[in-house]
């Protein structure tokens, strides 16, 4: 599903600039305009799925080739044998701005641990 008004399902499509890292048949990984890390990417997947609490309507195997994705992204960037994290921020508490499912891959750098 595309939703014309969702930014990131406009980055998906190609009708908006991003620097892609990847992208696999149901995910695309590219660079966070205001990264937080040397390594910050989004990962998203192509389908149109506002937050982490509608996971159900999401195939197992497109949310398999999501955190394949991930992992895939994390060895391409070089943070794979250091670390990196990966976080979704979910709704109002979580911090979510944009409303097209993401995780944002972290590394290049300690990460702290708790995050506020
Ligand atoms: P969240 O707070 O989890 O919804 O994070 C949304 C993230 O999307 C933020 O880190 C933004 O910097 C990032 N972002 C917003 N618009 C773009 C864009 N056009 N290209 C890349 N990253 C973006």
């Amino acid at each position: 599903m595309y939703d014309p008004a969702c930014i990131f399902c406009r980055i998906a499509s190609g009708e908006i600039p991003a620097e892609r890292v990847l992208e696999t048949e149901h995910a695309l990984v590219f660079r966070d305009i205001h990264p937080a890390a040397p390594v910050h990417c989004l990962v998203i997947p192509k389908q149109h799925i506002p937050t982490a609490n509608e996971l159900d309507a999401v195939p197992a195997e497109a949310l398999a080739d999501l955190l394949r994705a991930a992992a895939a992204a994390a060895k391409a960037l070089g943070v794979a044998e250091d670390g990196w994290r990966l976080v979704a921020n979910v709704n109002r508490d979580g911090g979510q701005e944009v409303f097209h499912l993401h995780l944002h891959l972290l590394g290049g750098r300690r990460l702290r641990w708790p995050v506020g």
